[in-house]
């Protein structure tokens, strides 16, 4: 390694901790309750008349943040959720869904850290049915060495604290795409698509432009009761961002923080205004998950079997 690249390197460190900082003190909301802010507001679906073809996918819902950036100080969104409209086109009833939950419910710790929710309505909480696995497939187009280790750290992680069952059913060729589709009847059967991890390229989702190293979050739909039920999602990792942090001192636990980052959101989590929280919009070197983030995962995770999704 040259002094040259060392400097660089400093250099981006240097960067990133000051866009940690802007970004600190960018949203102005109180965070040591549970709160909703705006922005993270899902629009209710369009009335559909009855008869009529209207597409699947009727809202995507944005939130602003700033990602686990890298260097300018620019909007970027890393978490999207989107909301299916009822009745159209639903898969079969999913063949592993049990009548009772397949993971522990884990136990909310005490603490004073914050969460949100990426998506909600007046029942609640868009949560995963804990009484069926969560599919994962990954697309490795651009993915660095390690990274099926690191994705396997990043759920070791994340899965026992959401209360779910996360597999990994294998590769994929589907690439990362923005609106991605919630049913692949041709790669994937009768189903929701499963959660798509994708370690792809900017080129490939404009979203991962700029500073933003990863997005991710859930699809929503509703369920007979009319509560919100996470079906498929995805994560699309900036892989040749995250070759570049690998590099670096410590690199590693930044990977595996990022992507369990962006497996939170596709849990259902949006972010909050608190450093020690994983779900804090930029990395100020946390790499679990703080007290806020268990809460909040927590919280997802007591919910009952979904019913007709
Ligand atoms: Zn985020």
């Amino acid at each position: 390694m040259t002094l040259g690249r060392r400097r660089r390197r400093r250099e981006m460190l240097r960067r990133l901790a000051e866009l940690d900082r802007l970004d600190a003190a960018a949203p102005p909301h109180a965070s040591s309750a549970w709160r909703q802010p705006p922005s993270y507001a899902v629009a209710a679906p369009p009335r559909r008349r009855r008869g009529a073809l209207v597409p699947l996918v009727v809202t995507l819902a944005v939130t602003g943040g700033l990602l686990w950036v890298r260097t300018a100080a620019t909007e970027q969104v890393d978490h999207v959720a989107t909301l299916l409209s009822p009745a159209d086109g639903r898969p079969a009833p999913a063949a592993d869904a049990m009548a009772s939950r397949l993971v522990p419910l884990p136990i909310a710790p005490g603490g004073s850290g914050g969460y949100t929710s990426v998506a909600e309505n007046a029942l609640g909480p868009a949560t995963w049915d804990p009484c069926r696995p969560v599919h994962l497939v990954v697309n490795g187009e651009a993915a660095p060495e390690g990274a099926d280790a690191i994705l396997r750290e990043a759920i070791d992680l994340v899965a026992p604290a959401a209360g779910l069952r996360v597999v990994v059913d294998g590769p994929t060729n589907e690439r990362a795409q923005e609106g991605r589709p919630a049913m692949d009847r041709a790669r994937y059967g009768n189903r929701w698509s499963p959660a798509l991890v994708a370690w792809t390229t900017p080129s490939r989702d404009p979203r991962l432009d700029g500073d933003t190293a990863g997005i991710g979050g859930p699809l929503s739909v509703e369920d007979v009761t009319g509560r919100l039920r996470n079906v498929s999602g995805i994560v699309h990792l900036d892989g040749p961002a995250l070759t570049e942090i690998l590099r670096q001192p410590g690199g590693r636990q930044a990977a595996v923080a990022i992507v369990a980052h962006e497996l939170v959101h596709l849990v259902g989590l949006g972010h909050v205004d608190e450093p020690a929280q994983l779900m804090h919009p930029s990395n100020e070197g946390q790499t679990g998950l703080g007290d806020g983030d268990r809460r909040g995962l927590a919280r997802l995770a007591n919910t009952s079997c979904a019913r007709g999704v």
